[in-house]
């Protein structure tokens, strides 16, 4: 009986090493929340929080197969990320997460219909 059969490889867990692996090549780039796929290699989904700014968390297809609820947690991460991120110099966040988060839920009514 040989080992090498049915190693029980999931098509999900073959796209998270793929994604693993892209991301160690290419450091500089962030990625999607949730299939943590570099933006180099994936459509990245933006939602707009005012006329002229935008901000992303996912890519397209996770956009287009995630729940709203998971959504809402995936900007959440994004935006402490950001805001950690620029604690203790001059900048400041543009927009309060409630003000995200309400600019998520549109965006979800207009592309996944209410
Ligand atoms: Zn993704």
């Amino acid at each position: 009986m040989s080992n090498d059969e049915n190693i029980g490889v999931s098509p999900t867990f073959g796209k998270q090493m793929l994604a693993a692996v892209l991301r160690f090549f290419n450091p500089s780039y962030s990625y999607c929340e949730k299939c943590g796929m570099p933006w180099n290699h994936c459509k990245s989904k933006s939602v707009y929080t005012s006329e002229r700014s935008g901000t992303f968390a996912t890519c397209q297809e996770c956009w287009d197969n995630s729940t709203l609820e998971q959504l809402k947690e995936y900007y959440t991460n994004v935006y402490l990320k950001q805001k950690a991120s620029i604690a203790g110099t001059e900048y400041k966040m543009e927009h309060s997460l409630e003000h995200l988060l309400k600019c998520v839920e549109q965006e979800y009514a207009r592309t996944h219909g209410s």
